[in-house]
């Protein structure tokens, strides 16, 4: 049947045909699940065949993955941290529930970077997340697992979330679509806070419609989410193929100077990226170069650092012990609270509270928290801007393939040669802009992707936009270790 390489439109095709049951889909995933084990994509395998669905859907039948810091009622839930090891929610999260109605069979709870921080995929209690398609690289995160899962063939979709490039990063990495719509469109509810403030749901799939035709199901207003949109009422599906003639984008001229770089590799990126730009202006985009102050863009990744340890530190504050986590001894409730934080993180996660707590003492909050907020809200009414004339922003989703596994990368030390290349995703996660990542090239059989970025509750047209760009491009439904990339 060759599972692997099947859209979810085909799938559901094969479904209504009656030429394969939605349990044998459900039973190639979960033996390519076992088969894959070494890869560490997921925490927890479901081996037990479930399908529930009310009414008929497009992905009625479809085995799915879903990110570990989802809350899944009866179903073990770790964020990928020690300190959740044996945590079994006792509710659903509304993305978990709405995949539920509409007949989605999960197949596995993904591997991610312990809480959702981190962007390599390394740092998970149960251990790296390897990239499928080379092992002795990282697939980045800190959607690891789900990002890995699509990228083998396991499933053709899997939920994950995005706080600064999280879905988008890895799925450059893994050669596969990730998108995270509209801040709100997708109800966070259920989702482990990480910073609440830039936190998005969205998710990977092998292709553009199989992106629209799930977040089709998954989007709209739950009043659980109290920053959860309105509907908009429209089928992103149906729109996927509009035209896209006059459409502007623009891209970053400081981002892709390939004067400024010395590695070979990331100036074969941004070559391919300037091809590629030539040959969407033939299929009708206009494309222009824009320019932004060398000040704020430099300033993303400091002032998405500040942010996101504040917010994560707060949120996090629950995980005492007492409340949620696993208790360990003391003599008093200090002390236990003590125990089980030093003993349930790892460094990573004390490395980034303690930036939080610091960030947040009372006589730092003006200087670093506050101007932090001021200076994102520079960085989005500067895109706000070059939105009113532009329908979206095109830029390389890396600068390269997935990096090799060293220590360096594992520990996070906060490196000060990291580009803007690498970082300027988190913009996104500032405005609240719908995002989305395709595979872009392979360089010795390595995928790196290509990101488009558009205005908010503009969901719709990013994802027109990237089908269109999809096409253009050629690569879809690839999963690793086919050979003709
Ligand atoms: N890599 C970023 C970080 O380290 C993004 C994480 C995310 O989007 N969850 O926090």
């Amino acid at each position: 049947m060759d599972y692997k390489h099947k859209s979810i439109k085909e799938l559901k095709e094969m479904l209504d045909k009656n030429e394969v049951t939605s349990e044998e889909l459900f039973k190639e995933a979960n033996t390519l699940a076992h088969s894959t084990e070494e890869g560490n994509y997921f925490v927890t395998i479901i081996d037990k065949y479930r399908k529930r669905a009310k009414e008929d859907t497009l992905i009625n039948g479809i085995p799915y993955a879903l990110k570990d810091n989802f809350s899944t009622s009866g179903i073990l839930t770790t964020a990928s941290s020690n300190i959740l090891k044996d945590y079994v929610p006792v509710y659903d999260a509304t993305v978990y529930k709405r995949l539920k109605d509409a007949g989605a069979v999960l197949v596995g709870k993904t591997t991610l970077d312990e809480l959702a921080m981190g962007g390599t995929g390394t740092t998970a209690h149960t251990g790296i997340v390897f990239n499928p398609h080379d092992k002795k690289r990282l697939i980045g995160g800190s959607s690891a697992g789900s990002a890995a899962a699509v990228a083998a063939g396991i499933i053709p979709f899997a939920i994950g979330s995005d706080t600064g490039d999280s879905i988008r990063k890895p799925a450059s990495f893994g050669g596969v679509v990730g998108f995270k719509p509209t801040y709100g469109r997708i109800s966070r509810y259920g989702l482990f806070a990480f910073a609440s403030s830039l936190d998005h749901v969205g998710l990977f799939s092998r292709n553009v419609e199989d992106t629209a035709i799930v977040t089709d199901i998954i989007k709209g207003n739950d009043p659980k989410d109290m920053t959860s949109l309105k509907d908009d009422n429209l089928c992103y599906l149906e729109h996927i193929h509009d035209s896209i003639k006059g459409r502007k984008l623009f891209y970053i001229k400081e981002i892709v100077d390939e004067e400024i770089y010395q590695d070979e590799d990331i100036k074969k990126t941004i070559r391919t990226f300037k091809e590629l730009m030539e040959k969407l202006k033939k299929e009708g985009f206009l494309i222009e170069e824009a320019s932004i102050d060398e000040k704020l863009l430099k300033a993303i990744y400091p002032v998405y650092m500040t942010i996101s340890c504040a917010e994560a530190t707060s949120n996090n504050a629950n995980l005492t012990g007492i409340q949620f986590g696993s208790r360990k001894d003391g003599k008093d409730i200090n002390e236990v609270m003590f125990n089980a934080r030093t003993l349930g993180f790892s460094e990573l996660i004390k490395r980034r509270f303690v930036l939080g707590s610091y960030i947040l003492q009372k006589e730092n909050q003006e200087k670093l928290f506050l101007n932090s907020l001021r200076v994102r809200r520079l960085i989005v009414d500067k895109i706000n801007e070059l939105f009113k004339e532009f329908d979206g922003m095109i830029l390389p989703a890396s600068g390269s393939v997935a990096p090799l596994i060293t220590d360096d990368v594992k520990s996070e030390k906060l490196d000060p040669k990291a580009t803007v290349l690498e970082n300027h995703m988190a913009i996104a996660n500032f405005g609240g802009f719908p995002s989305i990542t395709l595979p872009m090239y392979y360089h010795n059989g390595l995928p790196v992707g290509v990101n488009l970025t558009g205005r908010v509750r503009e969901d719709s047209l990013v994802l027109n936009m990237a089908q269109k760009i999809e096409d253009v491009i050629g690569i879809k439904n690839k999963v690793a270790g086919d050979d003709d990339v």
